[in-house]
């Protein structure tokens, strides 16, 4: 019997024939088509017509850790390059809670209402694994997400700084190339990823705040050193007085730096970004910086030295990738780490082992 539950036995019990197949709860579910892959030069003549649904996905494959996906992600760079260095770089760095959403939200507002295109990057490698604000994220700037004219993509996912600096810098000129004409790359003032930022941006916007005390607050003196201004938030009801304080103490710590290469003696401000206060002056001092610095050379001069440093980074990325994917160099690695940590061989011995393996390896293959 197909259903012995049918069975006279068991009183109260009945299983029905059924149905060959069950319909699926969602209609809909199955007509959901898969997303359409483009080819390089798709991806290029979307991205300089501006269309943002390819310039997003043309960033996850630039994001993309796959050898398929980076290599489409490399031709569409190399073909949106004449398009791209056309716009205003700039860097925006602060504790957490200085206040980076609330002010990228209102500067970004800033330059849409005077018609511009803006694309709000961010460089946080440790976004992922401290499970903390993840830089650039649409939540956290309400008005810019709302604007057609406003691209925010977050920090790609964690990774080493080097990697996930990169990928910020080639998406910058995507971003470029699509007609965003200002960029702010954002990242927490605390660590290593300002000298990143740094390399990549044209003006470096330190947000500090007042009143706390230690003006510098865990600011390292290398990052005030890379600032062409520094802004002191929060300068609102109680605080504006704390505020204008701290900017003569930092407008007296900026003294004792060594003069910039640019020429350009580093600003300090005040603002409310909550209140909206104090904005244009930020903005006139970027500009102000951008004409003094294209005027003098510097502007160029640096985006040639940050060419220059990209490449080396590209050089040395690609080394350590192709050294530590090499299958010989895979398969004795271990090895060799057990002996270096046995007092086995030195450390020295056992890098020469590797890399005259490698080589050997390459040159063979
Ligand atoms: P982030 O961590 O640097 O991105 O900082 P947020 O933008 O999230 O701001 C941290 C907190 O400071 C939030 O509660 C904001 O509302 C507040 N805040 C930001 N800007 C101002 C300001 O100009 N004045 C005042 N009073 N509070 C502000």
């Amino acid at each position: 019997m197909e259903h012995p539950e049918n069975d006279s036995q068991y009183k109260g019990l009945k299983v029905n024939k059924g149905i060959e197949n069950v319909p699926s709860i969602n209609p809909y579910l199955k007509k959901r088509v898969k997303r359409r892959t483009y080819t390089p030069s798709e991806f290029v003549e979307g991205i300089l017509k501006g269309d943002i649904t390819i310039l997003s996905q043309a960033v996850t494959l630039v994001e993309s850790a796959r050898h398929e996906h980076q290599q489409i992600a490399q031709e569409v760079i190399e073909k949106c390059l004449p398009h791209a260095g056309k716009s205003i770089r700039v860097g925006i760095t602060g504790v957490p809670g200085a206040g980076k959403s609330t002010s990228i939200d209102v500067f970004g507002m800033h330059l849409i209402n005077q018609g511009h295109k803006l694309a709000v990057l961010a460089i946080d490698p440790s976004s992922e694994r401290s499970k903390g604000s993840i830089l650039g994220d649409k939540t956290r700037m309400e008005a810019l997400s709302r604007e057609k004219d406003a691209f925010i993509r977050p920090s790609p996912s964690a990774g080493s700084l080097g990697g996930v600096a990169r990928k910020t810098r080639e998406t910058i000129v995507l971003c470029e190339a699509a007609g965003f004409d200002t960029i702010f790359v954002e990242t927490v003032g605390v660590g290593q990823s300002e000298t990143a930022v740094h390399s990549m941006v044209d003006f470096f916007l330190l947000i500090q705040l007042a009143g706390t005390g230690d003006e510098l607050q865990g600011i390292k003196r290398g990052i005030m050193e890379m600032a062409d201004g520094i802004v002191i938030n929060k300068a609102d009801g109680d605080n504006i007085e704390k505020a204008k304080l701290a900017a003569t103490q930092f407008r007296n710590a900026l003294h004792l730096f060594p003069p910039s290469e640019s020429g350009w003696n580093p600003k300090v401000l005040t603002y409310s970004g909550y209140f909206n206060i104090g904005i244009k002056e930020i903005w006139d001092m970027i500009d102000e910086y951008i004409a003094f610095t294209k005027k003098n050379g510097y502007f160029d001069y640096k985006r040639n030295e940050q060419a220059k440093y990209w490449m080396y980074e590209s050089i040395n990325d690609t080394l350590r990738d192709t050294f530590y994917h090499n299958p010989a160099v895979e398969s004795v690695l271990p090895g060799t780490e057990r002996q270096v940590l046995n007092n086995e061989i030195s450390s020295f011995v056992a890098a020469k082992r590797m890399i005259d393996l490698f080589l050997e390896n390459i040159s063979r293959g």
